[in-house]
């Protein structure tokens, strides 16, 4: 049942939610945790969670157990067609956990579900948050059903289109164009592509990522002018017919679940107001193309839920505005880095050779390849 106080509120029960959840939980502190959705959704979304991301879930015990549902994968790739452009591996990375690890979201969600039970905690649901009040004390939260909340500290972990950011009137700064375009399909296809790494096949029209999932899943998501309501088979082996391999192309036998979604390349103006704190989706969007948006989430919540604790515990509570000061930036720098991969992709046919040139150039330079791993893997975010 929702209580009347709670020191942390939680909106949202995505991976950021439930990761400051347990995180707070693990610490003792008293957390309520609210979704408007009637049940946790089952689709695989971000499929990627990175070497850095799992020494983070390791310090909430949520590692192990998703390691085991998961495929480590040794290296990513990048392809022009048949033409491997860039090999990087993880197999040196300075990290227990020397993969990426491909597993679908929803497991990862049913993870951290487990582990907040583990510890007592609960989801609330469905309870959609609507508005909020803040004063020196804390927040008041409003729901759609009539209940309201006094928290001490509320998470807005509620995603792209966070009610709790825009309650609390923090600026989602970024263009104003209809945003980037992208086709997302899990499907089965028999293909000669290596079922433990992730190809990102840079084509004229747009890249496109090849994710093996376990089961025999592929997770197909790939930037589009204009993507159709609901792709086809028929959409999705045109494709992977212009896209990936064209001397052994993948030939498409079941289509599992298809999407499609825009996104803007957008980071909050600030990441705390008062009692306001925002991780996640609702502080910063931008393409999937690198695989970091969910593991910089989770990150985020786990550096924020220890923060809070502390500041729960007695620490000054500027230790939050530090919070905001030192996430922000990497969210700015995965910003630029989507956006990099993006152009690398759409360069104009003039360009292909030498673009092709320099990545390869890249791939037979060590220390250029150690250095995108570490960046891919999340590593050069750990603090130290
Ligand atoms: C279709 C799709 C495909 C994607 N594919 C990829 C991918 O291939 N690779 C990748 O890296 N990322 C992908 N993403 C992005 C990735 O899923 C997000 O980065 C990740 O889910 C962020 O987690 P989050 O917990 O911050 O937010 P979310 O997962 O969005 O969770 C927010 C939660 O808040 C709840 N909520 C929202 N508003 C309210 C409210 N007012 N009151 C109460 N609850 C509320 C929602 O029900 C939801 O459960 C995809 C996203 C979508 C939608």
């Amino acid at each position: 049942m929702m209580p009347q106080r709670t020191d942390v509120l939680v909106v949202g029960a995505g991976p950021t939610g439930l990761a400051a959840a347990v995180t707070l939980a693990r610490r003792g502190v008293e957390v309520t945790v609210v979704d408007r959705a009637a049940r946790p959704p089952v689709t695989s979304r971000a499929a990627v969670v990175h070497a850095y991301t799992l020494e983070v879930l390791d310090r909430i015990g949520a590692a192990a157990p998703l390691v085991d549902r998961g495929i480590a994968s040794p290296r990513f790739t990048v392809r022009d067609r048949d033409r491997m452009l860039l090999s990087v591996g993880f197999g040196d990375l300075p990290s227990r956990h020397p993969y990426a690890l491909l597993v679908s979201q929803s497991v990862t969600e049913a993870v951290l579900t487990d582990r907040l039970t583990a510890l007592g905690g609960q989801v609330l649901r469905p309870y959609e948050m609507t508005g909020l009040d803040h004063d020196a004390a804390g927040a008041v939260v409003r729901f759609a059903d009539g209940a309201t909340v006094r928290a001490r500290w509320v998470i807005g972990a509620d995603g792209m289109r966070s009610t709790v950011r825009e309650s609390a009137g923090i600026r989602f700064g970024g263009p104003d164009d209809p945003g980037e375009s992208f086709v997302l399909a899990d499907v089965r296809t028999r293909s000669a592509l290596p079922r433990d790494e992730v190809s990102l096949f840079l084509a004229r029209s747009g890249p496109m990522v090849w994710a093996p999932l376990p089961d025999g899943v592929v997770r197909l998501v790939a930037s589009v002018a204009e993507a159709p309501r609901e792709p086809d088979a028929g959409y999705l082996q045109a494709l992977l017919d212009e896209r990936g391999p064209a001397r052994r192309p993948d030939r498409l036998t079941d289509v599992l679940w298809t999407s499609r979604f825009r996104i803007h390349h957008r980071i909050a103006e600030r990441y705390r107001l008062g009692p306001v704190l925002l991780a996640g989706d609702a502080a910063h969007v931008h393409s999937p193309a690198g695989g970091q948006g969910m593991n910089l989430g989770i990150q985020d919540a786990v550096v924020l839920g220890d923060t809070l604790a502390d500041v729960l515990a007695g620490r000054p509570d500027t230790l939050l505005d530090e919070y905001s000061a030192a996430r922000r930036p990497l969210a700015e720098e995965v910003v630029g880095f989507a956006g990099r991969l993006t152009r690398l992709a759409t360069v104009p046919p003039a360009g292909r050779p030498l673009r092709d040139l320099l990545l390869r150039a890249l791939s037979r330079t060590p220390s250029a390849r150690r250095r995108l791993a570490l960046r891919l893997s999340g590593l050069t975010n750990r603090p130290g």
